[in-house]
């Protein structure tokens, strides 16, 4: 079997997988990225691979450093009406994965074929994926189904692709999502999105297709592509309303009707930059995209610049969409300042435009990191962000985030969960990027002055951590750590509260 021709079993063979494939008790998830990868090739996964390789470059460590990268696909699935997602991987990844979707309140069950080396390797897998869709595919209850191969699935060539493209009018979407081939979850997002899209553009082709829930808009509409809060997508709409445009749906979108109504646009605006895939998607439909999003002054102007170029839109309209849209945000943003030095660092997508508005706010912002990668779309908030003095680091490490609040020494820490609590325990106060900034409104004259009050509070907070700080000084340090390689000698008087650790067995207690 070779990479460039992998063997497409005839429909009435269950497919197998191939020799040396990945089997739970062989080589499995912790098997290192480049064993997986090699095997997944072998297995027929090459092609889709590759795909992944170029339009998700990977960063300086070969291991995501967040959450499991599926989790970014099962999400998209979980939030759409009428859509059931299943689950293909080892029983451990299934547990994390359908824990932290509850934890964001799914509120709907994800499903799961279970499988065994045997099932996995003789094939077996595949036919008990296909029976579970089969099921699962009542036109009554479900537009789609979707099945995600979570790593050992991938790394084995279970062949998703040879699932039905549709059941009983339910269609079926199968992808491989692999933390070995899509570095993080965001860019996971676009994988299942631009299924999707691909998907849904191929039916507005064939013909007539389904009317969206809510009426049309008359105006000709820009699509928004990436997740943000629900003001944002209606900031953006009051902002086109004086261009004579209209917003269109938000990709991912929540339902599968909307797909259509996204690639019936005027324009995208990709204001989360790394949805490399759905653009494709989108400018295989002749739609232009825009990068960048309206934040603050200058991203705002910047961005109508943009929007009213690929629209066609008469320069008296625009500059007086802008006369009358600009001088209500900087006077926002006057009026909730930021003072304080920031670093600020996640993993959504998000954080360059995020980063525009804490300058524009005043804060003395001096690094951004992002897990995603460099893209076209970001390029004009990394020329603004870079042309303030700020550091922007993309595919950052966690070393990275740490490397910048030990070299800047900031106020206040904005970052993963690791980073803030790096940052605490540095005294420094922290905040979390995806609950505190990037679950806000960021654009327009909403955005402006929607997280001053919290990071200033936050702010103010240093002085607190430094008597935190002082209280728990040594608690989990040392011989306070409760692992003592050697029975500990000297032991100092207990700190701050922090009780002395008691005997050890060679002492004669337990
Ligand atoms: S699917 Fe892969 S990346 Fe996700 S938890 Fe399992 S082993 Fe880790």
């Amino acid at each position: 079997m070779t990479l460039d021709a992998p063997h497409t079993p005839a429909l009435n063979e269950t497919p197998r997988a191939p020799e040396g494939a990945v089997g739970v008790d062989g080589i499995g998830c912790h098997a290192g990225r480049e064993t997986m990868l090699a095997a997944a090739r072998e297995a027929g996964a090459g092609e889709t691979l590759a795909r992944y390789a170029k339009d998700y470059p990977a960063g300086p460590h070969d291991q995501p450093q967040s959450m499991c990268p599926a989790f970014g696909s099962l999400r998209v699935g979980l939030r759409m009406r009428r859509t059931a997602t299943i689950l293909s991987g080892s029983a451990c990844c299934v547990y994390g994965l359908t824990f932290i979707s509850h934890f964001y309140g799914a509120r709907r069950s994800v499903g799961y074929v279970p499988f065994s080396s045997e099932t996995l390797v003789t094939g077996k897998l595949f036919e008990d994926i296909r029976e579970a869709v089969f099921q699962l595919a009542d036109p009554g209850k479900f537009d789609v189904v979707v099945v995600i191969n979570l790593c050992v699935p991938t790394a084995s060539g279970v062949p998703l692709r040879l699932l039905p493209k549709e059941i009983n009018g339910v269609r079926v979407i199968g992808i491989d999502v692999p933390g070995f081939g899509v570095p993080t979850h965001a860019e996971a997002k676009d994988v299942l999105a631009a299924a999707m899209l691909s998907y849904a553009r191929r039916e507005a082709e064939q013909g007539p297709v389904q009317a969206p829930r809510a009426p049309r808009a008359q105006e000709p509409t820009i699509t928004l592509l990436g997740e943000m809060f629900p003001l944002d997508p209606i900031q953006i709409g009051g902002m086109l309303k004086p261009l004579g445009l209209a917003v269109g749906p938000v990709v991912p979108t929540r339902e599968w009707r909307e797909l259509y109504g996204a690639l019936d646009c005027c324009a995208v605006a990709a204001v989360h930059p790394f949805y490399t895939a759905s653009i494709r998607e989108f400018q295989a439909a002749g739609r232009p995209v825009i990068g960048s999003a309206p934040v603050g002054v200058d991203g705002t102007a910047a961005w109508l610049d943009d929007v009213a170029k690929v629209c066609n839109i008469a320069t008296e309209k625009l500059d007086a969409a802008k006369a009358s849209l600009l001088p209500a945000i900087r006077e926002a943003l006057a009026g909730a300042p930021i003072r304080g030095r920031i670093t600020l660092s996640g993993y959504e997508g998000s954080e360059l435009i995020a980063a525009r508005l804490l300058i524009e706010s005043g804060a003395d912002l001096r690094y951004v990191g992002t897990a995603c990668p460099r893209t076209p779309w970001s390029e004009r908030d990394r020329e603004w962000l870079e042309a303030k003095g700020v550091q922007v680091r993309y595919r950052a490490t966690l070393e990275d985030d740490l490397a910048a609040i030990d070299e800047y020494e900031p106020d206040l820490a904005i970052g993963t969960t690791p980073v803030v609590q790096a940052a605490k325990s540095r005294s420094i106060p922290g905040l979390y990027f995806t609950n505190l900034i990037s679950a806000r409104p960021l654009m327009g004259a909403a955005g402006a002055g929607s997280v001053a009050a919290t990071l200033n509070m936050a702010i103010g907070n240093r002085a607190r951590f430094t008597e935190m700080r002082e209280f728990f000084s040594g608690v989990g340090e040392g011989a306070a750590a409760g692992v003592w390689p050697e029975a500990p000698k000297n032991l100092p008087e207990t700190h701050g509260k922090a009780s002395k650790p008691k005997a050890n067995r060679e002492d004669g207690a337990c």
